[in-house]
């Protein structure tokens, strides 16, 4: 494996990268922002990559800045807690203007993949949810049916009267129309929850997950992710989900369906080696590009079994292009 070519403050080398790509997938937390809190430059950073598709050539510098390089940004987002609606509004918020086009969420890649590619029978069309409203608001756009999820019903001590119902196989809390246990970030995760989930794949329901982010960063420090969730599932079951978020190809199909990209002029932009650069090299994207402003080190990048392409410091490095 090549080391990755560090491209901050070198201004031929990053003109030399970006003019390779015509497409930038973006991961969001961790490049573009950490939390609530949005990276100095980003904003512009975006300005600078999209906009008006006139060739960078013919332009000066002012005209790149007041038109952009007329690239595609594409934000491919591993939290499933949001839809992509909620990701539009946070995006505007932060001075990032986007359509819902534009926006790939782990919980969209799940429900599509529910409605569009798996075959269920009629009456095993059900979804059992662990996770948040985000998954929930894109099983509704997809007129997929669900249970459990935010209903406060789930969200409770299990009982003496749960386990013999769930031993008889009592209706009231296994659904016989439930053929899918979609697992991702759940803030009420419970025995119930738990139980629930394991009963219903073993019944042969389809196990998925929105992601496998072990962790995710909050405040400085890290905490549960989505593939927490899952892992005691895995466990129990001795199964493992079919993962739905970065890196799985599921989630570049659902975007290669809406942009027909050339993939060798693409670039993945993220912060974590085994999801995002996992990502685009195992999607064969012509370039891959890490970022330090997130989970993984320089270290990683360095010297990791999965390295990007080419990193920076930070996003914002790429103004030094100008
Ligand atoms: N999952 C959850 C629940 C999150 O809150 C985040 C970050 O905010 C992530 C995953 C990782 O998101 P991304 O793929 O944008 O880094
Ligand atoms: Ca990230």
């Amino acid at each position: 494996q090549v080391a990755p070519r560090y491209l901050s403050g070198d201004k031929p080398a990053l003109r030399e990268f970006l003019d390779k790509f015509d497409v930038f997938l973006f991961d969001c937390d961790g490049v573009l922002w950490s939390g609530d809190h949005l990276f100095p430059g980003t904003v512009e950073t975006l300005e600078l990559l999209r906009k008006n598709g006139v060739s960078r050539n013919a332009m000066s510098v002012q005209q790149k800045l007041t038109n952009g390089l007329g690239k595609q940004v594409v934000f491919v987002t591993n939290n499933s807690t949001k839809s992509r609606a909620d990701y539009r509004k946070k995006l505007e918020g932060l001075g990032i203007p986007s359509t819902v086009e534009e926006i790939f969420s782990s919980s969209y890649s799940a429900s599509i993949y529910i409605s569009r590619i798996l075959q269920l029978p009629e009456n095993k069309r059900k979804v059992y949810v662990i996770g948040e409203t985000g998954i929930e608001q894109e099983l509704q756009s997809e007129n997929v049916q669900f249970i459990g999820g935010t209903d406060p019903a789930y969200r409770r001590d299990i009982t003496p009267e749960d386990y013999k119902k769930i031993a008889a196989g009592d209706e009231s809390l296994l659904d016989p129309e439930v053929g899918v246990v979609l697992v991702g970030l759940d803030f009420h995760f419970n025995y119930l929850k738990m139980a629930l989930a394991y009963h219903y794949v073993k019944r042969g329901a389809v196990f998925l997950a929105t992601n496998i982010d072990s962790t995710l960063p909050n405040s400085g420090t890290l905490f549960p992710g989505a593939g927490s969730m899952s892992a005691p599932l895995i466990m129990m079951l001795n199964q493992e989900p079919v993962a739905l978020g970065k890196p799985s190809q599921a989630m570049m199909d659902s975007v290669e369906g809406k942009f027909k990209f050339d993939r060798s002029r693409t670039c993945m932009v993220g912060d974590r080696v085994n999801t995002d650069i996992r990502f685009g090299l195992e999607g064969k994207l012509g370039g891959t590009l890490g970022v330090l402003t997130g989970v993984s080190s320089k270290e990683e990048f360095l010297t990791g079994d999965v390295r990007p392409h080419a990193y920076l410091d930070k996003l914002s490095d790429l103004l030094g292009s100008e």
